[in-house]
């Protein structure tokens, strides 16, 4: 596999995508031929024919005892050739339970890559080179890892990566591309990090050219974390002196040392950017020379749109990768795209990955490779990987947008489970997102309130109320469906739910508020906050908003 970095060698590997894949599923099979997963299904052998009729098709549940296994203390070769170093944890905001994922050094080396390469696509685009004229605010966070009964480290892959000897020694480090010294990522405490990311940024706002972040979440939260800290924030830079309660010493110091003493008229400026009433535009107002945002802008996090063209003026929001736990997929190669026209184009040279289309669940004849997939069709894709998934499927659920030379470009359209249903009628994520973007708009033009975030749930603990009317009883199934239920929740509610998520093992950096809620915990962090209940006569279901 090539990982080299130039502009025409993407035009190389998009145009060989068939022989690139089927070199790499060779790769991989063949490392992993031994191992006691595949043993079973191809008895020692690489062969692509071999392997679409005997391996199976499976879910993250059906590998998971190997996984464990593993984890556990078994020896890598149970699911993988090469050694299992670590383990990836995932959100778990998508799909509910947290899933973690064995992987090594290769995997860190293929998310710099993918990183670097829609770097370079994006600089063309905006005819720029942060490295030389300028600086990113990179808010990013890594969590404080856990380890498996057998000692290998589980944590997500974005930690990984930011932990890695990889981030450590990457060669853009000596032009300090980001405004935030390592030790402000590497913080364990998330307070302190966000804290530090910001006292940074503003201390070099004027060389600020992208505010950049894995998912809009968590420009959004930063922005909220503004709003609490501003005043505190000025007064550091007026002094010089980082606050006491940044405790982590490295942190601290690294940040000391971009302070560089007394600040005053900087200071000045903030304060008089951040005392306006309205936020709107506050993005650009402290960091005017910005020139996109960069971050995930795609499926749940479209929810988000509305409140960062708020706060940046509508700037660019630049939604450059798309990748999981799993696998890396793809990169945008428009990066200038409307936020409903991304597409992702896959890379070839970073795992095997197959096509089921929707619809076609129990039929795993119509399974296609990524060059035969057709346009305007929806797929779930299937991940054979480095590490020892061999033909699982994620869970997302994809739309052929077009073709890069001979390289698909995906739409991502929803996760395939996230769905409301009451009474076997079935709302699905896309649903819920229209539903909101109208419900956006019309705050918009009829009210000066601004939606901040949303979440579901399907409340089947009752039946409907008797006030229901005769059509919207037949209407909505006799009756077994009751009225839509919009409550609003204070300010901050939100940031109090993804803190519960975190407490139960999620990182910010992954962090996606989940559409649907299914605990009863997570719905109560949100009962206990509502400010005002209605009710809708019109939907078949719940929603928190
Ligand atoms: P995790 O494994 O926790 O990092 O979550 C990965 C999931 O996040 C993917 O399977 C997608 O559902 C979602 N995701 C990642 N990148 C994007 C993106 N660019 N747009 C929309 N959803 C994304």
């Amino acid at each position: 596999m090539s990982l080299s970095l130039d502009l025409k060698d993407l035009d190389v590997l998009t145009s060989n995508a068939k022989q690139i894949q089927d070199d790499v599923l060779k790769e991989i099979l063949t490392l992993n031929a031994n191992t006691e997963y595949l043993q079973r299904f191809l008895h020692g052998s690489s062969d692509k024919d071999l392997f679409k009729k005997n391996v199976p098709v499976v879910s993250y549940d059906d590998v998971r005892p190997y996984i464990e296994r593993v984890a556990n203390g078994e020896r890598s070769d149970v699911i993988s050739g090469g050694p299992i170093t670590r383990f990836v944890r995932s959100s778990g905001t998508t799909g509910g339970k947290q899933k973690i994922f064995p992987m090594n050094d290769k995997y860190i080396e293929m998310m710099g890559y993918l990183m670097a390469l829609s770097s370079l696509v994006t600089s063309k685009h905006f005819s720029d080179n942060v490295a030389e004229k300028g600086k990113k605010m990179g808010l990013h966070y890594i969590r404080t890892e856990s380890t498996t009964p057998s000692g290998l480290r589980v944590c997500t892959a974005l930690a990984s990566f930011f932990m890695s000897d990889y981030f450590k020694n990457r060669p853009s480090k000596c032009n300090s591309e980001y405004t935030s010294p390592d030790q402000v990522i590497l913080c364990p405490d998330i307070n302190q990090s966000v804290y530090c990311h910001l006292l940074c940024g503003l201390s070099q706002r004027d060389k600020v050219v992208v505010v950049n972040a894995t998912f809009a979440y968590v420009v959004v939260q930063a922005i909220n974390a503004l709003q609490i800290y501003w005043k505190e924030l000025c007064s550091n830079i007026r002094s010089g002196h980082v606050s006491e309660w940044i405790t982590d010493l490295e942190c601290r110091n690294s940040v000391s040392s971009i302070l560089r003493g007394p600040n005053p008229e900087l200071a000045d400026v903030i304060e008089q950017e951040c005392s306006h009433t309205s936020w709107e535009g506050i993005i650009t107002r402290l960091w005017p020379r910005a020139k996109y945002i960069q971050c995930a802008i795609t499926g749940q996090m479209t929810q988000y749109i509305p409140t960062l063209e708020f706060y940046s003026n509508k700037l660019p929001i630049v939604s450059s990768t798309y990748g999981s736990s799993e696998c890396l997929f793809g990169i945008n190669m428009d990066p200038l795209s409307k936020p409903q026209d991304v597409s992702y184009t896959f890379l070839p040279n970073i795992s095997y990955v197959e096509f089921l289309p929707v619809d076609h669940e129990g039929d795993m004849n119509s399974i296609v490779d990524l060059v035969d997939v057709k346009l305007g069709c929806y797929y779930e894709p299937v991940i054979t990987n480095y590490f020892g998934l061999h033909r699982c499927l994620i869970g997302d659920i994809l739309q052929v947008t077009g073709f890069y030379n001979d390289t698909p470009q995906f739409r991502f359209v929803r996760r395939k489970n996230m769905v409301l249903s009451v009474n076997v009628e079935t709302t699905t994520e896309e649903d819920i997102l229209k539903a909101m973007a109208r419900a956006t708009l019309v705050l918009d033009q009829s009210t000066n309130l601004m939606l901040t975030g949303f979440t579901c749930y399907a409340d089947i603990s009752t039946f409907p109320e008797e006030s229901f009317d005769a059509p919207y009883k037949l209407g909505s199934k006799d009756g077994l469906i009751g009225a839509l239920e919009i409550r609003v929740v204070q300010q901050g509610t939100f940031d109090s739910l993804m803190e519960y998520f975190i407490s139960q093992g999620g990182s910010i950096t992954q962090y996606k508020t989940p559409l649907c809620i299914k605990s009863s915990e997570a719905l109560a962090v949100l009962e206990n906050k509502v400010l005002a209940q209605f009710y809708s006569k019109k939907k078949p279901c719940s929603c928190d908003l």
